[in-house]
């Protein structure tokens, strides 16, 4: 059994930064992380035991422990209220999102009401969402539109992690209801470098294996891709989930991997695939 690892999967630019500063500041006082890190079970344990723990809540917090932002980013409010009580913030927002964070802002400065194609409950879709203005919506998904209003010109951009397909469909059912529509795509590269290196796997291989967390957005649209190419797709977090079955008759084994998968995960499944092989 040949097992294939897509040329682009695992770690993208945003999480590796994150994942890096935050080990370093475990060692050097007390760090808390605001919500878990990165969407996946496994790396939240080792940063625990290097002595970043997870907060929900930061107000029982002592002022002058740390306290992470993660690469989504948070709504400015919350940011303010965490350095009134006297954090120490490390700010981890991906350099990506903080740019979707902007453009809202000046969108909804100039008088755009806010589009923000994203899933609902993402923290980063929340995020920017706290620099759109009053009337910002979020949409999901292009049939949403038939049953909005929009009073004047639209503003949009997009969740980083969201596919191009969804973004554009959405973008031009906006154009037939907007005189005025301005559209900033703010799509991470290495979202679409993951998403394209996917597709193009699935299409040589028997079986597609996503390695990722389950509460991963990117990872789950990676699974959806993989599907849509008829492909037998099955969404794994640890090399134990692997059942042999899945393989029987199976040439060749394509494996891809969210951007929030560390390299050791990946490793782990390769290995245990070559056992199964
Ligand atoms: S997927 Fe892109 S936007 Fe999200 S953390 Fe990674 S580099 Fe940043």
């Amino acid at each position: 059994m040949q097992i294939i690892l897509a040329d682009k999967a695992g770690f993208c630019f945003g999480v590796q930064r994150a994942i890096n500063t935050a080990f370093k500041a475990g060692g050097e006082g007390k760090v808390h992380c605001l919500g878990p890190l990165i969407h996946n079970p496994q790396e939240v344990a080792r940063l625990r035991d290097a002595g970043v723990d997870t907060v929900n809540d930061f107000s029982g917090l002592p002022a002058g422990d740390s306290l992470i932002i993660r690469s989504h980013g948070v709504p400015p409010d919350i940011l303010l209220r965490a350095r009134e009580k006297g954090l120490n913030i490390i700010d981890l927002t991906c350099p990506f999102v903080a740019k979707a964070q902007k453009h809202a802002e000046s969108l909804s400065k100039e008088g755009y009401q806010v589009v923000v194609v994203g899933e609902k409950q993402h923290p980063e879709v929340q995020s920017i969402v706290g620099y759109a203005g009053e009337n910002a919506v979020i949409i999901e998904t292009p049939d949403e539109i038939e049953t909005m209003r929009f009073a004047g010109k639209i503003g949009v951009v997009a969740q980083t992690t969201q596919s191009y397909g969804n973004f554009s469909e959405i973008v031009l059912r906006l154009l037939r209801l907007s005189k005025e529509l301005k559209v900033f795509n703010t799509i991470c590269s290495s979202t679409k470098e993951r998403q394209d290196a996917a597709k193009v796997l699935a299409s040589q291989v028997d079986v597609m294996i996503v390695v990722g967390g389950r509460n991963s957005a990117n990872t789950g649209r990676l699974v959806s891709l993989c599907r849509e190419s008829g492909k037998p797709t099955y969404h794994v977090e640890v090399a134990d989930e692997l059942l042999p079955e899945w393989f029987s008759g199976a040439e060749r084994v394509g494996v891809t991997a969210g951007a929030s998968t560390p390299g050791w995960v990946i490793e782990a499944i390769l290995a245990r695939l070559r056992t199964i092989g």
